[in-house]
């Protein structure tokens, strides 16, 4: 086993080898233009982003010509919610979102209301979930859009999204969600769902770092964005810029293979996510989890009931310890605290905030995201190493006088493995 183990699935993922393979020739010798028309360089380039947006389409269950290349999901929520938000203004300047959204929605939000926008930010429940009926209360006759995200990137909580978009479409406000963590993940599609913008990238689903696309609904209605990038008229006039071909093969080749592999690797990933969790409760107290409530599954991690949670996300905190010392003690597993993207800053994240982790509990916060190159002896070693530096912590910290439950105490010594 190689060490440190990789667990930290949600901030970025390996390069699936397939995926590689499918890049390489367009990285060597076929580096055409895919907006070169008169050479066969130009033609070759222009047939792979044709397959690889064919892909991707196939995956969110949309048309090829609905899909824009971007250079990542920040792009693709920022063209996402700006432009459709400026592109809407006549009709109107309401906009809505959650709490718990990625910064990328929630920045674009802020730049909105800098521009005259209203921007509703809904406070989602204890789990992280908000409910048809609260957007249904939050929307005016001058909403235009709203955001929110498919699945969480912090606490893996899964939206209700399918029967939140069923409350907006038939007034006619347009629907965006940030899918990134949730494709391929979670069964996903943006007819069942009735989303109208889409935004994904390549690195959360073991493709390349800086390539993403934005679903654009083309009818039933047709949306509409102002572009945030001009140019040279690329992507219908949507993202002006020469395509980033190899990006875009090696998102079309990770479309597909998320796709074909979804039903069986969501079994594999809930039981080691489930196995990691039982692991570590059963060996010490004073464990919080955090989002919603796991799923209960049968041995094979087919589901017995619904499922609101990503089947890869543990997100825990432990009583009486700091997170970056744990972090730090459980130095053979690459783990993120919860507020991962925002790491330089000493707060707890905003999403632990949003659903009422207490203070103490938030700054303790694990995020363990499981992916497709975690085998059962790393979760097995990771759940020893998680026993051992929260023991070490406690004792270190430990008040033999405080009788507080789950208080700062040393926890039973592991049992095994
Ligand atoms: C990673 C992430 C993003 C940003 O994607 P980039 O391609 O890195 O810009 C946006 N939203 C969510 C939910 C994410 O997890």
């Amino acid at each position: 086993m190689k060490t440190p183990i990789y667990m930290d699935n949600h901030a970025t993922t390996p390069i699936d080898p397939r995926v590689l393979e499918a890049m390489m020739p367009y990285l060597t010798t076929a580096f055409g233009n895919a907006a070169s028309r008169n050479h066969l360089y130009g033609w070759e380039a222009e047939a792979a982003v044709d397959e690889a947006r064919q892909k991707v389409a196939e995956l969110l269950g949309c048309s090829a010509g609905e899909i824009v290349f971007t250079s990542g999901a920040t792009e693709s929520d920022n063209l996402a919610i700006m432009g459709a938000a400026r592109h809407y203004r006549e009709r109107g300047n309401h906009v809505v979102t959650c709490a718990t959204e990625h910064k990328a929605v929630l920045d674009s939000c802020a730049e909105l209301e800098r521009e005259g926008f209203e921007v509703t930010v809904l406070a989602p429940d204890a789990y992280g979930q908000i409910s048809p009926e609260q957007v249904a209360g939050a929307l005016t006759e001058r909403t235009i859009l709203v955001t929110l995200m498919l699945a969480n990137n912090e606490i893996g909580t899964v939206h209700r999204l399918g029967e939140i978009a069923a409350v907006c479409r038939p007034r006619g406000v347009v629907v965006h969600t940030d899918a990134v963590q949730g494709v391929g993940k979670v069964p996903f599609d943006v007819e069942s769902f009735g989303v109208d913008l889409a935004s994904i990238t390549a690195h959360k689903i073991y493709g390349p770092k800086g390539c993403g696309a934005l679903y654009v609904r083309g009818k039933s209605p047709r949306v509409r964005l102002s572009p945030l990038i001009h140019g040279g008229g690329h992507e219908r006039g949507l993202r002006s810029g020469t395509l980033n071909v190899p990006g875009i093969v090696g998102l079309g080749k990770a479309c597909e293979l998320a796709k074909a592999e979804l039903p069986e690797e969501s079994k594999r990933l809930r039981r080691l996510r489930n196995r990691l969790h039982e692991g570590i409760v059963s060996r010490i107290d004073g464990v919080r989890l955090n989002g919603y409530p796991l799923p209960s599954i049968d041995a094979e991690g087919n589901l017995e009931g619904p499922e609101w949670r990503l089947p890869g996300n543990l997100n825990v905190s432990f009583g009486g310890v700091e997170g970056e010392a744990l972090i730090t003690g459980i130095r053979d597993v690459a783990v993120s605290s919860g507020a991962a993207c925002t790491s330089a800053s000493i707060e707890p994240s905003h999403v632990q905030k949003a659903i009422g982790v207490p203070d103490e509990l938030a700054y303790s916060a694990i995020r363990f995201g499981l992916g497709r190159f975690n085998t059962e002896a790393e979760v097995d070693y990771t759940i020893g190493e998680v026993v051992r530096a929260v023991c070490e912590l406690r004792t270190a910290g430990a008040d033999p006088t405080d009788r507080r439950p789950g208080a700062i105490r040393a926890a039973d010594p592991p049992q095994s493995g």
